[in-house]
């Protein structure tokens, strides 16, 4: 019966699978970006905090002990900070033994947010936050609408830094397609360079027929990139990321090849693990790879 309280599709960090979700907003309050359709069939609002205490009281009552909690949906960053801290003292009262909340954030939420505001939430109990910044290149952000330039993303990565938060960074393989391939990756990575977030995800892209995205593939506008290209292009990226202890996953299903390190320490030990795999083509399985 908990189950019921979600509306819609549920999404999550990965690292957030054994975390209880908590839908603190409905949908993205953009929802334009063409490579995405998490959210295509959900219209966006806040909840009020007489929702989420309800949904909250619910989940106590299911639940004895409750480790970590993720706020949903896409972008529940954009909550405004008192609403946001209400929130954070509520799970505070009703779950004492939780030890992480996490949240998903636009980076154009938290560039409305000052360092006081961020490092606020914090001292009510957040934890870490996660952004989607795809790309690096303005190029890419634009074409796949992204509602936000490589500056203002790093503005806002610095921001949620300098507040003491965790931060963990999403970027897209393939974003660019062939055109844009080494701008994708090496735009990335001067900014993710400048952010240094704690965690950097990298993702492969995958397309599912309802997106914008795909029609472009259709109409012969976008090539998704072939194992090979993806690989060379993430080999570019990583050459060019200068980074001090940032935990690197691409472990994602939709990954060809599974990466896993700290870097910059680990850059040499990934980079020859992408070159035997160019060399040997073992890469996952085009029918074995999950959105
Ligand atoms: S990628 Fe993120 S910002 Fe873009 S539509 Fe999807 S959830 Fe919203």
């Amino acid at each position: 019966m908990v189950f019921n309280l979600y509306e819609g599709s549920i999404y999550r960090p990965p690292s957030e699978a054994r975390s209880l979700i908590v839908q603190a907003t409905i949908g993205c309050s953009h929802n334009k970006c063409t490579f995405c359709t998490m959210y295509k069939d959900k219209s966006f609002r806040i909840k009020t905090r007489e929702e989420i205490a309800r949904d909250l009281q619910i989940f106590r009552n299911s639940y004895s002990y409750v480790e970590r909690i993720f706020l949903a949906d896409g972008d529940a960053l954009l909550m405004r900070t008192d609403q946001l801290v209400d929130v954070l003292d509520e799970i505070k009262k009703l779950f004492p033994e939780v030890r992480r909340i996490g949240i998903y954030g636009r980076a154009s939420n938290a560039i409305l947010k000052s360092v006081e505001e961020l490092k606020r939430l914090k001292d009510h109990g957040l934890g870490i936050v996660y952004i989607g910044i795809e790309s690096g290149s303005d190029k890419v952000l634009d074409i796949v609408k992204k509602g936000i330039n490589a500056e203002n993303s790093i503005i806002a990565g610095q921001r949620i830094k300098e507040a003491g938060l965790q931060l963990s960074c999403m970027i897209i393989s393939g974003l660019g397609g062939e055109k844009y391939l080494e701008e994708h990756a090496k735009e990335s990575a001067r900014v993710i360079s400048a952010i240094k977030p704690d965690y950097l995800s990298l993702l492969t892209l995958l397309q599912d027929e309802s997106s914008e995205l795909y029609q472009d593939i259709l109409n012969g506008d976008f090539r998704i990139l072939s194992p090979e290209e993806v690989l060379y292009e993430t080999k570019i990226f990583l050459e060019n990321l200068e980074l001090e202890g940032t935990v690197f996953r691409c472990n994602h299903p939709s990954n060809y090849v599974v990466l896993n390190g700290t870097l910059n320490e680990d850059k040499e030990r990934l980079i020859n693990t992408i070159d035997s795999a160019l060399e040997t083509k073992k890469f996952r399985p085009e029918n074995w790879r999950a959105f």
